[in-house]
């Protein structure tokens, strides 16, 4: 299954859900690259100079530490791509590489957030200005209703981080824009809203799965 969808829309969390319910292995970019810097392996030697050059790890290391993956038996049938294909280049490499190992894609879900979602969570934000907790004002009604510190210290802070995030936002939106096109012609595409309850999230992606 390829899970992707733009920053903030929670795709993490739902990953970590299907782990625990289908057994699935989650395979993150981020935690194979890491796992090969931590073991000091070639391939990790190289990806550290890379890094250290302040350089994007190359497609072609991260397409063969995720053929690895592929090729190995314990995982066949129960991936979950978090985070890649990050790339239309790497989604055609991903088809290329399942095909030749008899494996395809068997869901792909897009897990969406519309631009103007991530500006009204971000102005939603409110910080305690006693404990520096930080709340979203549309999400944690709950959580800001039981504060400790009460709800005359919350203050809504503008900060450089707001206009961080949307640049992400935006520049997600850029880079995948032509593999969302590759991906959603597909009959296994399927497109949630990512500003839905998290568990209303699972159960929709859970209705995928069974069907
Ligand atoms: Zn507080």
């Amino acid at each position: 299954m390829i899970l992707f969808g733009p920053p903030g829309a929670g795709k993490g969390t739902q990953a970590q859900y299907l782990v625990k319910k289908y057994n699935y292995y989650q395979l993150s970019t981020g935690n194979l690259l890491r796992s090969e810097i931590q073991n000091k392996t070639l391939t990790g030697n190289q990806i550290s100079e890379i890094i250290g050059r302040g350089e994007m790890v190359t497609d072609d290391i991260v397409d063969s530490l995720i053929s690895n993956v592929i090729k190995n038996n314990k995982y066949k049938n129960k991936i979950i791509f978090d985070g890649y294909p990050r790339n239309i280049d790497q989604a055609k490499n991903l088809s290329k590489i399942l095909n030749e190992n008899n494996q395809k894609i068997e869901l792909i879900i897009f897990l969406n957030l519309k631009r103007e979602e991530v500006i009204k969570r971000i102005e939603g934000r409110v910080t305690c200005n006693k404990c520096n907790k930080t709340f979203n004002k549309l999400v944690d009604k709950q959580e800001i209703l039981n504060h400790s510190c009460g709800s005359t210290h919350l203050i809504k802070r503008t900060d450089d981080s707001a206009q961080t995030i949307i640049k992400r936002y935006d520049t997600y939106i850029d880079i995948t824009k032509p593999m969302l096109d590759y991906y959603s012609s597909n009959s296994n595409f399927k497109e949630v809203d990512g500003s839905m309850k998290i568990n209303q999230i699972s159960s929709k992606i859970e209705d995928f799965i069974s069907s």
